[in-house]
């Protein structure tokens, strides 16, 4: 059943500005918790679990520090998925606990099930002891054979949008900021991350004991955790990089530029507010890109190409240190405040980096894939505001938050001038620092700081349909590579029969000239070229993990055989959804196609995250849920 709580409390919201200028003022609703931070709320959440792998779980106490935004006597509400609750104890002062009652209610499919506890009035702590599910849908317990040392397992966590629920009892709604300590306790040759300071455990042996604090209020899906057999090496003196001990190098290699990236977004933004800045390379079945947990940025090694050129990601996750982090969206609703202005901060640091040229490839990458979204969306996901009432909050992850959202400010670069925008989005993350905000929050700023103060560079920008209406309005930026266009002009003498394929230059191709040419391809381009392309370039090889998707999505359109031994290597060893989902869809367009899919499938899935495997059972139709 879907939730009916989540629809009723929606439409309690008025739709127009609560702004939360000062922080303590009551979050907005959130559809999609059933916390009350509007009456009692938790501001700080101490950790102290013993991570184990024999029984996939997280088990030991959650301490919570409440503080009542109204006084009373109602009941502090947590959010929770299939955690096993053993007992719930409150203190006034921290030192004497009394066990109180709670209630878990019904499971929702979507938002799991309320945890209601009967606080006494003066109640300051918070004490509930519990387990995780093996099934937790925040976590993933890796087997050693899916790691890149075989010989350890590994656990990850992914608690973005609504799954720190499944790790922690906590009010998981990205309105409401704590601080956390955490103790971990883990086998003895492994080794804990969490996103927080993880420094006293970087200068001492492994031994299994570990512990983390992070000083900034920070919403429940930006804690994170990841324990295995991880190494750490320095890249400079606040950024490194931790993996397994056979990735560690490489990994560090590609993010060399990490530090540049920093310097240029913290010129153009501010100072960066979280101490060190970390990038743990997970195995590949991480299901994203990447996930901005704060201090360390837990990403996919499918971006190790080899050349850098995949790099535009950890300016992505660096970025959302402002945009998301710093500044975060109060509901998922809002998502497009984090991730359609980390695509414009991730482009500006891109085009500093690595030059305007390389910024264009990248911008016009982003807009086809918009335009692959725009053509399959319903109007209703098209505004970069969402209605989420009922519905998961993994459907605001469209290329409609992020590309289109990006686009919005570029928009307003043009027209206000970059210097003036770019002092205009500085003085948005001071003013906003640390607090959750709405997209009405966000628009009464951007009147009152830009649009008002120059009203005919405002004409030029139709702000309310951007926001608020299908599609992208006319007169949005349109990015030009001519990289690209000398890419098309190499293809067509091939692509009409007037010149062999080997008369296309290739040789300074970059991953996204690559990515390009292969995007650019007619439907119907034929096996016999295929494998002509194939002879001379090498494609099925590919290790590049984005070209080699793009020559997979081929393969399959047109039944390209010698590729499908590739295309199951490929779907059996990454489980970065963005890689993976697309292929499943276009083999489910034939009957061949299908049984294809679920024979790759079923050797497949038990490698992929919960999240993953969600979503491609329902891609195959084979779920039981979604
Ligand atoms: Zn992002």
């Amino acid at each position: 059943m879907k939730s009916i709580l989540a629809t009723l409390v929606l439409a309690l919201i008025p739709l127009t500005a609560q702004a939360s200028m000062d922080p303590r003022t009551p979050p907005p609703r959130d559809a999609h918790s059933y916390a009350n931070p509007q009456s009692i709320r938790v501001t700080h959440v101490d950790l102290d679990l013993v991570v184990s792998f024999e029984k996939k779980t997280l088990e030991g106490t959650a301490m919570l520090d409440v503080e009542r935004t109204v006084p009373g006597t109602g009941p502090l509400i947590l959010d929770s998925r299939a955690l096993r609750i053993a007992r719930i104890e409150a203190s006034v002062n921290g030192r004497a606990w009394v066990d109180v009652k709670h209630t878990l209610g019904g499971n929702d499919e979507i938002l799991g099930a309320p945890l209601s506890i009967d606080v006494p009035a003066k109640v300051k702590k918070v004490r509930i002891t519990y387990s995780t599910s093996p099934e937790a849908s925040g976590l993933q317990w890796l087997e050693p054979s899916m790691t890149a040392g075989k010989k350890s397992p590994f656990l990850f966590s992914q608690s973005q949008a609504i799954h720190a629920r499944s790790w922690i009892p906590v009010q998981d709604s990205p309105s409401v900021r704590m601080t956390y300590t955490a103790r971990l306790r883990t086998p003895k040759d492994l080794f804990a991350v969490m996103s927080a300071e993880n420094d006293a455990n970087l200068k001492g042996q492994r031994d299994g004991d570990y512990t983390f604090r992070m000083r900034q209020p920070i919403p429940a899906y930006l804690i994170a955790i990841a324990v295995g057999d991880i190494a750490f090496k320095p890249m400079s003196k606040r950024t490194g990089i931790f993996a397994e001990p056979s990735v560690v190098e490489s990994a560090a290699s590609e993010f060399s530029d990490t530090e540049r990236m920093m310097v240029v977004a913290e010129k153009l933004y501010g100072p960066y507010r979280w101490g060190r800045y970390d990038i743990l390379v997970l195995p590949p079945s991480f299901p994203f890109g990447g996930m901005e947990n704060p201090r360390v940025t837990f990403a996919t090694p499918t971006v190790i190409a080899g050349d850098k050129s995949l790099v535009s990601l950890i300016a992505h996750e660096l970025a959302h240190s402002w945009s998301g982090n710093l500044v975060t969206n109060a509901t998922w609703s809002d998502l497009w405040l984090n991730e359609g202005f980390t695509v414009y901060v991730e482009r500006r640091i891109v085009e500093e980096v690595y030059g305007r040229d390389f910024e264009q490839m990248e911008a016009v990458l982003g807009i086809q894939i918009l335009q692959g979204d725009l053509d399959r969306l319903e109007d209703r996901d098209e505004s970069l505001r969402l209605e989420l009432a009922g519905r998961d909050p993994e459907d605001s992850f469209s290329q409609v938050a992020y590309e289109k959202g990006g686009m919005f400010l570029r928009h307003l670069e043009e027209a206000f001038g970059r210097d003036r925008f770019d002092r205009f989005l500085r003085g948005y993350f001071d003013h906003f620092a640390f607090r959750s905000i709405t997209t009405n929050d966000f628009l009464a700023y951007l009147k009152a700081n830009l649009l008002d103060k120059d009203p005919a560079a405002a004409a030029k920008v139709p702000v309310e349909e951007w926001v608020f209406k299908a599609g992208v309005p006319a007169g949005a930026p349109k990015p030009q590579s001519d990289a690209f266009v000398k890419v098309e002009a190499q293809a067509r003498p091939w692509l009409d029969g007037k010149a062999p394929v080997t008369s296309i230059d290739t040789k300074a191709w970059t991953t996204q000239e690559w990515q390009h040419f292969l995007k650019f391809m007619p439907e119907g381009l034929g096996t016999a070229r295929m494998a002509e392309l194939d002879a001379a370039f090498g494609l099925t090889n590919r290790g590049n993990s984005e070209v080699a998707f793009e020559w997979l999505l081929l393969s399959i359109r047109n039944g390209y055989a010698p590729a499908d031994a590739r295309l199951e290597q490929y779907l059996v060893t990454i489980g970065r959804r963005k890689l993976i989902r697309p292929l499943y869809e276009e083999l489910m367009k034939t009957e061949a196609g299908k049984k294809r899919a679920s024979e790759i499938y079923a050797k497949a899935r038990p490698g992929y995250h919960p999240q993953v495997v969600a979503t491609i059972d329902s891609v195959l139709g084979t779920g039981q849920n979604r």
